[in-house]
């Protein structure tokens, strides 16, 4: 099949771009990728689609999701939260009250929502047992979207579980939480055609965990090539529980342990100086920098213009839908360029083609298959999306990559393929059912703010 009369961003070594390009796809991989003249010369007899001069990139990568906090989009906007009084009084109740099918549930929207704005692969951070692994990865394998799941380990005393009010259902041994993840390793990494991993999403390094746990989940890691994400160097608690153990840094903790290394991604990373993306840079870590999430919590920025400039490979995640409101990746594009020149007080701090970058040939590496999808090239996957650019907001283009970066949003996405397969066609998804999953979460939603007891006060009065 051809993919033909469409602006191409390549995202190849060369960040080559090609007007009145053509893509060649055959079974799931791009054999060839060109100037339409040339490729429909070469490649007579296939059948072809019209791109209607619409521009062709490669699928956007999302490296930090949490696909079972999608049923709470915009729950904690209604007032000023300290951290533990949103994790105890709105999320915990929530998250431990769920049942599988709510956990499907959720999953299910945020993967409808991921395609329907052009993410086509992803790195889930904190799956508990209760959520409902094997639902959630046989979604996963029928939706079509490449996904890396981390099922969470934890190493936390139960009397710790119970002063921080954390549900019992969220709370696994370390043994049990370790075990089920490799039971699930086993049982998914590589299923779907390989579409699907399976990681170590390790809690917080903090009061919370044993550090030792870290040390355990390294080594099997490694064993296994096995990713490992987690949440890190987020607040300063993270930077004082490092100190009191006896390191100058979160990051210097991490290198102790083992946690860093090729296979792992670093979530958030906003307290880091110079010495630790020495440490990165050498052992090849990830970063995902939440620049949604970032912008909301007091955290601070992540210092993403200057870990490029180390050397770091940093990749973008849109976070929590109740920590970022959107899984739009497109529209996250912005918030990233737009964060980094406000912090840096420089308008050359990032342009809207390192942005493009973080969330795609850098979000590939982040989950290890950068030699199969994060850019169009012969011999890689066929995972692209085409924004249609047919709209008042995206005309006229003088630079696709800005249009696209400065002016589109996940809306804009017509078309999502993976894996050489049409998953969305004229903005209809066709692996999943959209209404059904709409209306299963709105009757969700309510069931179980009800069974958790939560409720919440608008400060306008509500009729
Ligand atoms: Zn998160």
């Amino acid at each position: 099949m051809i993919f033909e009369n469409a602006t191409i961003l390549t995202m190849n070594p060369k960040r080559e771009i090609i007007e009145r390009g053509a893509i060649v796809v055959e079974g799931k991989k791009i054999v060839a990728i060109g100037k339409q003249d040339e490729i429909t010369t070469k490649y007579p007899h296939l059948s072809r689609i019209n791109c209607n001069g619409n521009l062709i990139l490669p699928g956007l990568i999302d490296t930090h999701v949490h696909l079972a906090q999608c049923i709470l989009r915009g729950l904690t906007d209604d007032k000023k939260f300290e951290l533990m009084e949103w994790l105890t009084g709105r999320i915990f109740p929530l998250l431990g009250n769920m049942t599988p099918e709510d956990g499907l549930a959720s999953s299910s929207l945020c993967v409808l929502e991921m395609l329907k704005s052009g993410t086509t692969g992803f790195i889930e951070v904190l799956l508990t047992e209760h959520y409902g692994f094997e639902g959630i990865a046989q979604m996963i394998e029928t939706s079509g979207i490449r996904a890396a799941l981390g099922k969470v380990v934890m190493d936390m005393d139960p009397a710790i579980r119970d002063e921080i009010k954390m549900h019992p259902k969220m709370w696994e041994t370390r043994q049990v939480s370790i075990e089920n993840t490799l039971k699930m390793y086993d049982r998914w990494n590589g299923a779907a055609d390989g579409r699907i991993q399976v990681w170590f999403g390790a809690r917080t390094a903090g009061e919370w965990n044993r550090p030792d746990m870290y040390d355990e989940i390294s080594k099997l890691a490694k064993e296994r090539n096995m990713g490992i994400t987690i949440h890190f160097a987020e607040t300063p608690g993270d930077v004082a529980y490092a100190k009191s153990q006896g390191f100058r840094s979160p990051t210097e903790f991490a290198m102790a342990h083992g946690i860093l290394g090729p296979r792992t991604v670093l979530a958030h990373y906003i307290h880091s100086d110079a010495e630790d993306w020495k440490l990165l840079v050498q052992t090849g870590t990830t970063v995902s920098h939440n620049p949604g999430s970032n912008q909301r919590e007091p955290w601070g920025p992540a210092l993403v213009a200057r870990m490029l400039k180390a050397g770091v490979n940093v990749s973008m995640g849109c976070d929590a839908a109740v920590a970022n409101n959107a899984m739009d990746m497109v529209r996250d594009l912005r918030v990233a360029l737009h964060a980094t020149r406000v912090f840096e007080k420089d308008q050359a701090a990032m342009s809207p083609e390192t942005a493009l970058e973080l969330a795609t040939i850098n979000g590939a590496k982040a989950m290890g298959i950068e030699d199969q999808v994060g850019s169009l090239e012969p011999g890689k996957k066929a995972d692209f999306i085409i924004i249609d650019l047919d709209k008042p907001h995206l005309q006229p283009v003088w630079n696709p990559v800005a249009t696209l970066v400065l002016s589109a949003l996940g809306s804009d996405v017509d078309t999502v393929v993976i894996d050489g397969k049409i998953i969305m066609q004229g903005r209809k998804v066709l692996t999943m059912d959209e209404e059904a999953i709409l209306a299963n979460i709105r009757e969700r939603k309510a069931r179980l703010a009800e069974k958790a007891g939560v409720k919440i006060r608008l400060q306008w009065p509500v009729l």
